[in-house]
């Protein structure tokens, strides 16, 4: 199925109301029947059929069709927010007393996912340095049920081999999951190298304009269908109809914001790669990275993410760099339209304030859809009160 045809028809059906061109946001906790056949009918199909809109809702299945297609899955789940789908995707394949092999340094919410909740439950987690696939491998225990990677993390960027991770989960009858938020199914596919579900926060590239939080689950029918009867119907983190209109929104431009941003990111990398107040850029996309060859490999793009290291030291350049950045916005989150800059000084208390952990220098960047020339004038005008 081409990209054109999932974006613009799929899932689609306009005779269905009034030809609309735009689907219509069903705003309905329920769906009224003609007669108790009609209704008996509709409960026995209440997950594809109209009946509750924590289980089924129109608006949403189309989402729904059009995320599965795009990773090549059969089906897709819409949830809440990311870590939402992380957590059910995690708890429809992990059960108490289970043991999980993690990568290292994965989404914040997703290492307190492992270390505070499911601890609770007799869940134990290793997390492993997921360069070496061969990590995985060693941390297996006779209860592991799941490799969860994320790659590129969102912040320094390491990759695992998926192909080689998912490969060693098979001979040992692990499931896989994977955060694949940041490269999205547009640059990397890893349901086609192996993966059982691919987890993302929709609320980043999918949707695209700042305004959702959302999350998404794609997989094969059998897991999904157990994660949506069990863990997703049971905890109820559903997403609105609203909210998945406005995503549908969101994705008829996502090959074109992807596009663009790929390109500036390339533009102000190169620049910053050149200046003399940057010690080191991380940028899956750039030569430099230490995985670049597993990154063209697996990947056939590179989003708006990337993270440089400042040669100063001293908090308070850093801070008046920072501060004086005026397209850069300073906020959370990315994937939206808007160019962010998240420092690591922000993480900086009184506390911690010479955690050895802690790289003060350290600035993550996310480039949105401004022109390059605009986001490099900024910095340059920034580098200047260094
Ligand atoms: C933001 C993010 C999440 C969490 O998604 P929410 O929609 O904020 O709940 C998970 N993984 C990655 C890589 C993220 O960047």
């Amino acid at each position: 199925m081409d990209l054109s045809y999932i974006l613009n028809h799929l899932g689609e059906d306009r005779s269905q109301y009034f030809n609309a061109v735009a689907p219509p946001i069903i705003q309905s906790s329920n769906f009224a029947f003609k007669s108790i056949a009609d209704m008996r009918h509709g409960l026995m199909h209440e997950f594809e059929t109209p009946f509750y809109t924590r289980g089924y809702n129109p608006t949403v299945a189309i989402l729904r069709k059009k995320l599965a297609a795009l990773d090549g899955a059969d089906d897709a789940l819409v949830t809440s927010s990311g870590s939402a789908a992380i957590a059910l995707a995690v708890m429809g394949v992990v059960k108490a007393g289970q043991h999980v092999v993690c990568v290292e340094k994965p989404y914040s919410w997703t290492y307190k996912l492992f270390t505070l909740l499911l601890s609770q439950y007799g869940v134990e987690t290793t997390f492993v340095d997921g360069t070496n696939a061969e990590n995985y491998r060693q941390a297996i225990r006779p209860n592991t049920a799941l490799f969860y990677l994320e790659s590129p993390n969102s912040l320094t960027f390491e990759l695992q081999d998926i192909a080689a991770v998912c490969a060693i989960a098979k001979q040992h009858n692990i499931k896989t999951i994977i955060d694949n938020s940041n490269a999205t199914p547009l640059f990397q596919k890893p349901i086609n190298l192996g993966v059982d579900l691919c987890v993302y926060s929709a609320t980043k590239y999918f949707n695209g304009h700042s305004d959702v939080v959302a999350g998404v689950i794609t997989g094969h029918k059998p897991l999904i269908d157990s994660i949506f009867k069990s863990e997703l119907m049971t905890i109820g983190a559903i997403l609105s109809p609203h909210d998945a209109a406005l995503i549908l929104r969101g994705l008829r431009t996502l090959p074109l914001r992807l596009q663009q941003v790929q390109k500036t990111t390339a533009t102000v990398v190169s620049y910053l790669e050149n200046n003399p107040h940057v010690a080191k850029v991380l940028y899956t996309g750039s030569p430099n990275f230490s995985q670049y060859t597993l990154a063209q490999q697996q990947m056939s793009g590179h989003g708006g993410l990337f993270t440089i290291y400042l040669k100063t030291t001293e908090i308070p350049k850093i801070e008046a760099f920072c501060d004086a950045l005026k397209r850069f916005i300073l906020a959370t989150s990315w994937g939206g339209h808007e160019s962010l800059i998240f420092p690591a000084v922000v993480l900086i208390t009184s506390t911690n304030y010479q955690s050895p952990s802690l790289d003060p220098a350290m600035i993550r960047f996310y480039i949105g859809l401004e022109d390059a020339d605009v986001l490099i004038a900024d910095l340059e005008q920034a580098f200047s009160k260094l």
